[in-house]
């Protein structure tokens, strides 16, 4: 392989982070897991990227041609890091120090949008032109391919589906806003609405927690598809509704972007069987004919290394301009 194939990606997770170096078809050639130890504070971390990428370099016969970094949270086009929550980090300049350390071009991308690259250079968007990424865990993100470019935005941040409204003055987000989507489907907020509902529904609730074993606190996603899938009633109204407002937010996802797929992944789609697919179905007949006819639907395919992956891709990707 020739040196300018490679490139580094990195994930910096809240607890663990993700070094790899990716060749320009996606391939993981070396990689390594190691803590984060974002309590130590940022110049630590960016210590710790810089003797991995370091020490692969010494062992590896690759050279790679410049790295990219996803990080959870908000991300500027000069690689300073906004805020990151996960990571207590507000403000943090990661690019420039790493650039100047490893003398690489650094790209810094919010770890979602990375996934997305991902997914579309490598994985399940592979030669698809126009998709759209959507990661529902605990919270709800998404990536904007539009004629084969990633959206990207004035300001770095395009692609924030999981905050655009689908109830007016509807539930508090974790943004300044009320009624987002991720108010309603992401993890956080179906967890609130089911200790929500088995307070107005006690004794239906009841039932419910003691088939579950948990408490309502432990009311997550996965538990209530599979309480659902059992017959309960209580589940299954909660689990329609959740349908129900992520299907609102899959219609304007389709309307507004028009993409041939809409790749899925995270926690909750993981762990709801056909739930995501269930709502795609339940969106079609309100999706412009036009629109809905080629779109399709598929599951992400990049595992736990996906933002490593995707970072490095997005590297690769603006080498080739
Ligand atoms: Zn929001």
């Amino acid at each position: 392989m020739a040196d300018d194939n490679c490139a580094v990606g990195v994930d910096i997770g809240g607890t663990k982070m993700i070094v790899s170096f990716v060749s320009s078809q996606g391939q993981v050639i070396v990689e390594k897991e190691t803590p984060t130890g974002s309590k130590a504070g940022p110049d630590e971390v960016i210590r710790t990227i810089v003797t991995e990428v370091e020490r692969m370099r010494g062992r590896s016969a690759e050279k790679p041609h410049s790295l990219g970094v996803g990080v959870a949270g908000q991300v500027d086009e000069r690689g300073v890091v906004r805020f990151a929550p996960n990571l207590d980090w507000r403000d943090v300049s990661l690019g420039p120090p790493l650039a100047g350390a490893l003398g690489l071009p650094v790209r810094v991308v919010n770890d979602v949008r990375a996934s997305t690259i991902g997914e579309w250079r490598f994985g399940a968007a592979r030669g698809v032109r126009d998709m759209v990424c959507i990661r529902i865990g605990t919270g709800v993100g998404g990536g904007v391919v539009s004629g084969d470019r990633l959206l990207i935005g004035d300001s770095n941040a395009a692609g924030e589906i999981g905050h655009m409204t689908v109830v007016a003055g509807g539930r508090k987000c974790t943004c300044p806003n009320s009624g987002c989507l991720e108010a309603y489907v992401g993890g956080w907020a179906i967890a609130q609405r089911a200790r929500e509902a088995a307070k107005r529904s006690p004794a239906e609730a009841a039932v419910l927690l003691r088939r579950a074993q948990v408490k309502a606190s432990g009311l997550d996603a996965g538990t209530l598809w599979q309480l659902a899938s059992d017959g309960d009633p209580f589940a299954q109204r909660l689990i329609s509704e959740t349908r129900g407002y992520l299907a609102a937010g899959l219609v304007a996802i389709a309307n507004i972007f028009n993409p041939r797929l809409i790749v899925a992944g995270g926690g909750v789609v993981g762990s709801t069987g056909q739930f995501f697919e269930e709502a795609l179905a339940a969106a079609r007949p309100q999706i412009l004919p036009s629109i809905g006819e080629s779109l399709r639907s598929t599951r992400a395919q990049l595992g736990a290394n996906a933002v490593a992956i995707g970072a490095a891709a997005w590297a690769h990707e603006v080498r080739r301009g």
